[in-house]
């Protein structure tokens, strides 16, 4: 997820060393026929992508019948892609156009087709730095004409001196997602009605900048786009008591969509809760938080998926021990269903461009909080902010009264979340030392 403070990208220098440490520890260039030319079109040279394939080569992958949102399968995409070897996968880097190109590795396995051209790449330069985003199409069969987009990025803060930051929540752990979705609906491609774009976006933590140019480069029909779905930081657990929520946000922008979610939205021991954009947006949309925005700004309907930012959300801490990799899975199994629905039918998805504030977001809120409060001990939240989110249930409840949120209502529900935000930034886990 981007926060509107990016950290600087990591001294190219200090990228360019790894890069050199991660080749050294590639044993020998894989065979290749002569002649053959790489199936990626990717930069970085004969060596980069001979240490990448190398790397891919150690990543356990299961057979081919293997469950592809199996918690262990998912766990080995997060741990490679945070791997020291990855440095964090700073926007522009090396490392992060090796994370991509063994995305796309995987997409060709999977058997995507390129999207772009015949490239696997959407190539784009922004603060100076070669950025890609991957996208690869699983084609439906004739008469189909729409796309419905999976999405996730997988660029994240990079290095700062000796810190990596791993980014394996932010958002390894949504790239997987898209990798096991991409696996599940490639084998039943034949019952689609609609195309399948799945697209790892770059730059999105310099302000969803990947996402950005991929809608307005045109790489695929947006005017044909009738549904997208990202991930960011789908793997946590915002705090201790919410291991049975994962909040999917933008169904206020269509009916249809709505309809959908609240079909699957509860699985086993988990309950996937729609909420509207607007309470992460406290300064407007201009400031979103992930890369839907490129999307609703088309007035494409779509669905923003995530387990909200835990403590570790923006640290190096953000490592693969601290996912829950059950409630990955199943988040994925309810992305799954209503991915379902919507690409086996054609049935047309609305817009509603100006979504009024919905009720439902306050009354969720006071089932939040209280929940939180019922841990105020455990959770080590002080009197004075407990206080504070006392005062947010008495007031939210007092607007669940009411047919619809205003401005002041759903202002009311931004400021419950920031402080609900607080709760989980200051939180540690029991024994946590630095
Ligand atoms: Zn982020």
């Amino acid at each position: 997820m981007g926060s509107r403070q990016p950290l600087p990208a990591p001294r190219d220098q200090r990228v360019r060393t790894a890069t050199r440490r991660l080749r050294r520890r590639v044993p020998r260039p894989l065979p290749r026929a002569r002649g053959q030319r790489c199936a990626l079109h990717g930069a970085g040279g004969p060596a980069m992508r001979q240490a990448l394939l190398a790397v891919v080569l150690l990543l356990p992958q299961g057979n081919r019948r293997a469950d592809p949102f199996a918690p262990a399968r998912l766990r080995a995409t997060v741990s490679f892609l945070a791997s020291d070897e990855m440095r964090g996968r700073g926007t522009g880097s090396p490392e992060g156009k090796m994370a991509a190109e063994w995305i796309a590795e995987r997409f060709e396995k999977i058997g995507l087709e390129p999207a772009n051209n015949g490239s696997f790449f959407h190539e784009f330069r922004f603060g100076g730095k070669e950025c890609r985003n991957v996208a690869g199409i699983l084609r439906a069969p004739p008469p189909a004409r729409e796309f419905v987009v999976v999405g996730a990025h997988h660029d994240h803060l990079g290095g700062i001196g000796k810190t990596i930051y791993p980014g394996v929540d932010d958002n390894a752990s949504g790239v997987a997602g898209v990798l096991a979705l991409a696996e599940h609906f490639a084998a039943r491609k034949k019952g689609l009605k609609r195309h399948m774009v799945f697209v790892s976006y770059d730059a999105e933590e310099k302000g969803l900048i990947g996402s950005k140019r991929f809608v307005g480069h045109g790489v695929i029909a947006i005017d044909k786009t009738v549904f997208m779905l990202v991930f960011d930081l789908i793997g946590g657990v915002f705090l201790p008591g919410q291991e049975q929520r994962v909040y999917a946000l933008g169904s206020e922008h269509s009916k249809a969509v709505r309809a959908v979610l609240e079909q699957h939205r509860k699985a086993e021991a988990l309950e996937a809760i729609p909420l509207g954009t607007y309470l992460i947006e406290p300064v407007g949309p201009a400031f979103a938080r992930s890369d839907y925005s490129a999307y609703r700004a088309k007035h494409v309907p779509y669905l923003f998926m995530t387990a909200a930012t835990p403590w570790y959300y923006h640290t190096p801490f953000d490592r693969p021990e601290r996912l829950d990799y059950e409630k990955a899975s199943r988040t994925l199994g309810i992305a799954r269903a209503i991915l379902a629905d919507i690409v086996t039918s054609t049935k047309p998805l609305d817009f509603v461009a100006k979504p009024a504030g919905e009720v439902q977001d306050a009354r969720d809120l006071v089932r939040m909080i209280e929940s939180v409060l019922e841990r105020q001990k455990e959770l080590r939240i002080s009197e004075r902010r407990a206080g504070t989110l006392r005062a947010h249930v008495e007031r939210l409840a007092k607007l669940t009264a009411t047919d619809e949120l205003g401005g002041r209502g759903k202002r009311a529900c931004q400021m419950a979340i920031m402080d609900l935000l607080r709760v989980a930034r200051s939180y540690r886990p029991p024994g946590w030392k630095r």
